[in-house]
């Protein structure tokens, strides 16, 4: 499954930046806050949904990483909870997964 760890270096690259972008975003911020009540909502729930995005980069940085550690110590395929083999097409649909069809339906 050599695509597999190609697949999930290139989302660990994409997801990097996602991170830092995001990252950026929020350090831009801290000017005065002079505007009217309106603008500084819209900034808040704009600075929460930023946040939300962060959040979600890097759960899913996390879990690339983490798959990409099991490869590499040749657990690839295995499911992390049974150890049966992970399906392919699991597998291609969702390369971060560490865990089969059956665990993961019965979490
Ligand atoms: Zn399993």
């Amino acid at each position: 499954m050599a695509d597999r760890k190609q697949v999930l270096e290139g989302l660990r690259e994409e997801l990097i930046e996602r991170f830092d972008r995001y990252q950026a975003h929020k350090e831009q911020k801290g000017g005065p806050l002079d505007k009217d009540t309106e603008d500084q909502s819209t900034e808040l729930a704009n600075d929460e949904v930023i946040e939300a995005l962060q959040q979600e980069a890097e759960d899913e940085l996390r879990q690339v990483l983490h798959a990409l550690k099991r490869i590499e110590a040749g657990e690839g395929d295995a499911c992390e909870h049974c150890g049966e083999p992970i399906g392919e097409g699991r597998l291609q649909a969702l390369p971060y997964t560490t865990i089969c069809l059956d665990c993961a339906e019965r979490q």
